[in-house]
């Protein structure tokens, strides 16, 4: 599903420049659940940034579903964000002025598929907000909140979930439910996960456990017991 090849990536600074990611190598196969740690400023926004093909990366190649995206235009990046990734960040990120069923209807309708309205009223279902449609953001729960971001990244059925400290901002059995969420629609989905986290325990639930030091990336034995 995912192949990093030689991945760097660098910041400019006033004086210099600020090496993020040195010669980065990472493989994941179809289906697997894999965490990304490392300390605060390590780099694990800026990895997925780059495999979510929002950014270029300064040096080395991404692949996505057998696909290069240095090799694709705006259009065709634009599309496979929009076909095959799904995204779920620590803040949220919902429209302020959407309701829920409208934040999670959102993709669909900008993907043009249709029965939008009903394919997201299942998914909310599924997140355990039946009943919570017409609300707006600033009505929800933190933890309601990211139920309704994780109904939004998996209501078109991605191939690649990536999450980045998705209970960041959550009381600890907030958070704790929220994983239990995402595992369980991943595994029911199939999808790909990538999970950014500086929780140990949430990372030994993944399949592997990749460790960001230095700007290098180290594979860890993550302890998971065999599906
Ligand atoms: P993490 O997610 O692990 O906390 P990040 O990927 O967000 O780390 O950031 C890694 C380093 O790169 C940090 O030192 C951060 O300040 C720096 N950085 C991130 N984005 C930018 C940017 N757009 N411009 C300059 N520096 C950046
Ligand atoms: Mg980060």
């Amino acid at each position: 599903m995912i192949e990093l090849k030689n991945l760097s990536m660098s910041y400019a600074l006033e004086h210099g420049r600020l090496d993020v990611l040195t010669d980065v190598n990472l493989e994941v196969a179809d289906g697997d659940t894999v965490a990304i740690v490392g300390p605060s400023g390590s780099g694990k926004t800026t990895l997925l940034v780059l495999l979510a093909g929002l950014e270029p990366p300064a040096e080395g190649s991404v692949q996505l579903d057998g696909r290069a995206l240095d090799e694709l235009d705006e259009d065709a990046l634009a599309d496979l964000r929009r076909d095959q990734i799904g995204i779920v960040f620590q803040s949220f990120h919902l429209v302020p002025s959407l309701t829920a069923l409208g934040n999670v209807a959102l993709p669909l309708e900008i993907a043009g598929a249709t029965d939008t309205r009903a394919r997201a009223r299942a998914m909310l279902d599924r997140v355990g907000l039946a009943g919570r449609e017409d609300h707006y953001p600033r009505q929800l729960s933190g933890g309601e909140q990211q139920r309704v971001a994780i109904a939004r990244a998996l209501v078109h059925a991605p191939k690649l979930l990536l999450a980045d400290e998705p209970t960041g901002n959550l009381d600890l059995r907030t958070g704790e439910k929220i994983i239990d969420l995402l595992f369980e629609l991943n595994a029911d989905s199939g999808s790909t996960l990538v999970l950014v986290t500086h929780d140990e325990a949430i990372a030994r639930r993944c399949q592997r456990v990749v460790r960001l030091h230095h700007g290098q990336l180290i594979e860890e034995d993550s302890g998971a017991l065999p599906a």
